[in-house]
């Protein structure tokens, strides 16, 4: 595409864009370029297949619609408030956040944003990777350092659980043998037997004992007291849980919105944990949507006029099982072929230790809602 001869005529005067594009062309990641005041100039051929827009439709048009809620609304004060400020939230610095392609599809992109001139009037150009299915999915998310450092925390948690429940096997089986052993005494009751069925359900109830303290391990391993508290963007934190939930790519098909209360947006959290309680419960909402014919998540937020906030994951799915929802937060309960049934519990040892509170009832989208409180820090907004 042509853009001198083709764009409109505004667009005309950023000379250069000509060359500039066939440049852009050769690059397999997207890249747009767009003004001052977000309308876009230049769409790559990259950009066209991951976005599923063709080139034409898009100039002209503002990059917003390139993203989902709540960004989408709040693109152009962001703009604005860096061609006011020069205060750089993105540019020049990039981030891992979700991007919204022509078919509603929300993904998780990292965005690099860089500022050129061009013939004098000040442009920026975003190179976005997809990061859905991306072999180099774990090598980035090693990359996102700090603010990711959760994600080793999670692998070792898994490792953790896992040598844990080879140990709670133990304690299990030798319940079973002594249940078993006392079953079979009972059949010829005389003194002498029942002495014994009394020593096996000692044994019983020490080894019960013992597989509750292999439990208790693990929850203090989670909550190590490692819980730092500052004053945090929770539209932030969201973001990023968001893009780290959805970077295997199964949620294309699922309409994903945000809508967080702007005029609320600070808490008192650790926000690597808190990501870590966000990153669960949309990857259940996700999976438990999986055979749903309607897929809709929603986050939102609200104040409870107590100082605390209230952040709710809704998802459109089946609801929870009767079983499960009998022992909700309790660890090892799953309905998953290969659930290890620690998230829920992990999430409410976090949430305990943040003084706040979680818990899960029907939701109007059909599925099921999981809400969790935190203590507001009331002040400016910042999420960008
Ligand atoms: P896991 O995901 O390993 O099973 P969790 O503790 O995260 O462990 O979840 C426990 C169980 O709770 C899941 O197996 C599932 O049955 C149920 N569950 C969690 N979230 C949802 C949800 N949004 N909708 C329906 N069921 C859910």
């Amino acid at each position: 595409m042509n853009l001198t001869s083709s764009g409109p005529a505004a667009l005309k005067s950023f000379g250069g864009l000509d060359d500039l594009h066939a440049l852009i062309d050769t690059v397999p990641d997207a890249m747009i370029v767009i003004d001052t005041t977000g309308q876009i100039l230049s769409f790559s051929n990259g950009a066209e297949r991951m976005f599923g827009y063709a080139e034409t439709e898009l100039i002209g048009e503002n990059v917003s619609v390139l993203m989902p809620s709540p960004d989408r609304e709040r693109h152009d004060s962001y703009l604005e408030h860096y061609i006011e400020t020069s205060e750089r939230r993105i540019i020049g610095i990039g981030r891992v956040t979700t991007a919204r392609a022509r078919d509603g599809a929300t993904f998780p992109i990292d965005l690099s944003v860089g500022e050129v001139n061009l013939n004098e009037r000040k442009a920026f150009v975003g190179f976005i990777r997809d990061l859905t299915d991306s072999k180099e999915t774990e090598q980035q998310l090693h990359s996102l350092q700090a603010d990711l450092a959760h994600v080793s925390r999670i692998s070792s948690m898994g490792m953790m659980a896992t040598s844990i429940a080879h140990e709670l096997n133990q304690p299990l089986t030798a319940i079973t043998n002594y249940t078993e052993a006392a079953r079979d005494l009972l059949d010829e009751p005389n003194e002498e037997s029942i002495a014994h069925v009394r020593e096996a359900l000692n044994e019983c109830a020490a080894e019960a004992i013992r597989a509750g303290q292999i439990v208790q391990r693990l929850r203090s391993f989670i909550s190590r007291g490692e819980t730092t508290r500052e004053i945090v963007s929770l539209a932030r934190v969201v973001k990023e849980a968001t893009a780290l939930a959805l970077i295997n790519g199964d949620a294309r098909d699922v309409d994903f919105e945000v809508m967080l209360d702007d005029a609320d947006d600070r808490v008192l959290a650790d926000p690597v944990q808190i990501q870590q309680v966000l990153v669960n419960l949309i990857r259940n909402a996700l999976e438990a949507m999986d055979e749903s014919t309607v897929k809709k998540l929603v986050i939102s937020s609200h104040n409870n006029d107590d100082n605390m906030l209230t952040v709710t994951i809704s998802d459109s799915g089946p609801g929870l099982d009767q079983h499960v929802a009998e022992h909700l937060f309790h660890p090892f309960i799953s309905t998953k072929a290969s659930g290890m049934g620690l998230g829920l519990s992990i999430c409410n040892t976090i949430i305990n230790a943040h003084n706040g509170k979680i818990w899960a009832e029907p939701s109007p989208l059909g599925g099921t809602d999981f809400h969790f409180t935190l203590i507001s820090a009331k002040g400016d907004t910042n999420n960008g």
